[in-house]
């Protein structure tokens, strides 16, 4: 069975994010809004959260059925305690084992995240301006606690470093450049995002999108380089004086032929488009006692049933409602 599950368009199911949690020390304007996500936000109950027993027995599931690289998100990961026992389970599993955070807390979890297996991590930071980033993450954290989360996870390995940009018109493309000059000639890997419409919160449109034509002409790339794998989100250049960044073009030039993502939110559904408006309720059926078995043929009858292409038939659905928020499905 591993690795031949194709859906109705032929795309393999390769890679899994799982979120831990819904929730977030950050509210970024355009992902958690402080007026949605205050303190009377119904985010999910505790018991309603997977475990890290049933993430690892799903884990086990989709790998079997061809699953390659597993990815933990959120909300922010590292709220989600004792983390670093999860990964000792899941990097068990033989697959690749990432995480995307915001990195405030790299500092504390990074050399128990590595000794537990976590092979790299993607950070996202939008500017290295102090007051540009604190008007978009309306935290009350700072770049410097970010710079010193990316530090610290250089330091224990888990490189080579992603940083994820999403850059939004008249908020952060003065910092573009900044952003390239401080990391493309590290190891690092920059990948600037479009703003995209998930969820119904952020009151996207697309006004507000800095495209990724725009963001090459802000950057002045040289030529793209050839991917390594075909499900490569990022487009990668090279730059004239020297490194690397790379475009995610999710809106402008979608690229859903070759998405091979599954998620799971933290409450256990699956959901097959970032822009889905509903899941299919696997943690539900494992506490009824669902077999391995049966769980996989539900992952198995979704996945070959799945149509999913948003991004590239947006104009046509730019107002489905309920679509699920990135805080909740993982980004
Ligand atoms: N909290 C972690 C973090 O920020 O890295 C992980 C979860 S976050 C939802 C994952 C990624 O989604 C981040 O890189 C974030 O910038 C991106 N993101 C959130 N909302 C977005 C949007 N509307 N458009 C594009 N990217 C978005
Ligand atoms: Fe939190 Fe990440 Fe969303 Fe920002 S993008 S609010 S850090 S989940
Ligand atoms: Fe994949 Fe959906 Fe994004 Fe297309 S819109 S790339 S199908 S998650």
């Amino acid at each position: 069975m591993r690795g031949d599950l194709g859906d109705r368009l032929g795309r393999p199911l390769k890679d899994l994010r799982i979120s831990v949690t819904d929730r977030c020390n950050f509210r970024c304007r355009y992902c958690m809004p402080r007026e949605v996500f205050g303190k009377d936000f119904p985010f999910l109950e505790r018991g309603g959260i997977m475990s890290f027993e049933e993430i690892d027995r799903f884990a086990g599931i989709f790998i079997d059925l061809g699953v390659e690289k597993i990815r933990l998100t959120g909300g922010e990961p590292l709220l989600r305690k004792n983390l670093p026992d999860l990964i000792s389970m899941l990097s068990m599993r033989g697959v690749e084992i990432a995480m995307t955070t915001n990195g405030v807390l790299l500092p504390r979890y990074a050399p128990a995240l590595s000794a537990a297996g976590l092979d790299r991590v993607t950070v996202s930071l939008d500017a290295i301006d102090e007051s540009t980033f604190a008007s978009i993450t309306d935290s009350g954290h700072t770049v410097a606690s970010v710079m010193a989360g990316i530090e610290a996870a250089e330091s224990v390995g888990l490189g080579p470093i992603k940083i994820n940009t999403v850059v939004k018109k008249n908020s952060n493309e003065d910092e573009i450049l900044d952003l390239v000059e401080r990391f493309s000639n590290r190891d690092i890997a920059i990948r600037f995002i479009e703003y995209m419409d998930v969820g119904t919160t952020n009151g996207w449109s697309m006004e507000e999108v800095v495209t990724a034509e725009e963001i090459r002409s802000i950057i002045g790339v040289d030529e793209q380089i050839t991917p390594d794998k075909k499900s490569d989100v990022a487009k990668r250049y090279r730059l004239s004086k020297g490194g690397e960044v790379g475009v995610i073009s999710s809106v402008t030039e979608p690229f859903c032929g070759d998405c091979t993502r599954a998620r799971l939110s933290a409450d256990g559904r699956l959901f097959t488009c970032l822009f889905s408006s509903k899941g299919v309720d696997l943690l539900t059926m494992m506490r009824a006692g669902s077999t391995d078995k049966e769980l996989a043929k539900a992952i198995e009858t979704t996945w070959s049933n799945r149509e999913d292409r948003y991004s590239e038939i947006r104009s046509e659905q730019a107002n489905t409602p309920n679509r699920i928020e990135m805080s909740y499905i993982g980004g």
